[in-house]
């Protein structure tokens, strides 16, 4: 799409590279998560945000490399990503690959047991441990930063009939910007939409999205990824200088 902003030049815009992981093992291993994500859960979120105008690829764990070489992050804006029974299997190598793109401007998407990732835990720099319960519980998910962007077209809330408990105290630095506590019908709250930036990246932790449940068919769930990968990929401003420079006046 090309843009005129104001009598200025023509803006070339691309559309948003992004890369969906996924561990890709409830789904080959347990007949339940099978039924409700027969292609994956990378390909039923791949589905629901095509219509938002994204370049959408997919990687998985087993792939080289964990799908996820210098060339493909490279190409990457933005990373979403979704783990829980495999983040050691991730190599360390292709972590580092991750923090670093991130360090220079990749966004990136984690959702829910994803809290535990090696890249999520390298980038907070805390143990991203929480409580949890699997009991099918209502949750509603209150929007508590309604001028965000990830919020936008939300509403007040969304309410999941059936989801995993996550529960507070959320091990995490204090997040930049809350966007959604959630409660739950046990009496739990929980930090649901957590924004950061780590050097040039910009962060979002999203915690819906519990295996045994359609939650990636949820259109509001779906909504508020589209609406982080953009916030993800905006603009991030001038590259910063580093290192020994001469002065700008005579000293
Ligand atoms: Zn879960």
């Amino acid at each position: 799409m090309r843009v005129r902003i104001g009598s200025g030049p023509l803006f070339e815009m691309k559309p948003v590279s992004v890369t969906i992981w996924n561990e890709f093992i409830h789904e080959r291993t347990d007949p339940q998560v099978a039924r409700i994500y027969p292609h994956g859960i990378h390909s039923a979120i791949a589905a629901g945000i095509g219509p938002y105008g994204f370049r959408i690829r997919t990687a998985t764990l087993e792939q080289p490399e964990n799908g996820l070489s210098p060339e493909v992050l490279e190409q990457t804006d933005v990373l979403i990503w979704w783990g829980h029974l495999a983040h050691e299997q991730v190599s360390d190598e292709v972590v580092d690959r991750i923090h670093a793109r991130v360090l220079q401007g990749m966004g990136l998407v984690v959702l829910h047991s994803g809290h535990r990732s090696k890249i999520f835990q390298k980038l907070m720099g805390t143990t991203c441990d929480l409580k949890w319960r699997t009991a099918g519980e209502r949750e509603r998910l209150w929007v508590v930063a309604p001028s965000h962007p990830i919020a936008e077209g939300i509403g007040e809330y969304i309410e999941l009939p059936h989801e995993e408990t996550y529960g507070e105290f959320f091990d995490i630095p204090a997040p930049e910007e809350l966007v959604f506590i959630g409660w739950f019908q046990g009496g739990e709250v929980f930090r649901s939409g957590c924004a950061f930036s780590r050097g040039l990246g910009k962060i979002f932790y999203f915690q819906p999205g519990h295996e045994e449940y359609p939650i990636y068919y949820n259109r509001d769930v779906l909504r508020v990824i589209a609406n982080a990968v953009r916030w993800a990929a905006a603009p991030h401003g001038a590259l910063p200088v580093f290192g020994n420079v001469p002065p700008l006046e005579n000293v």
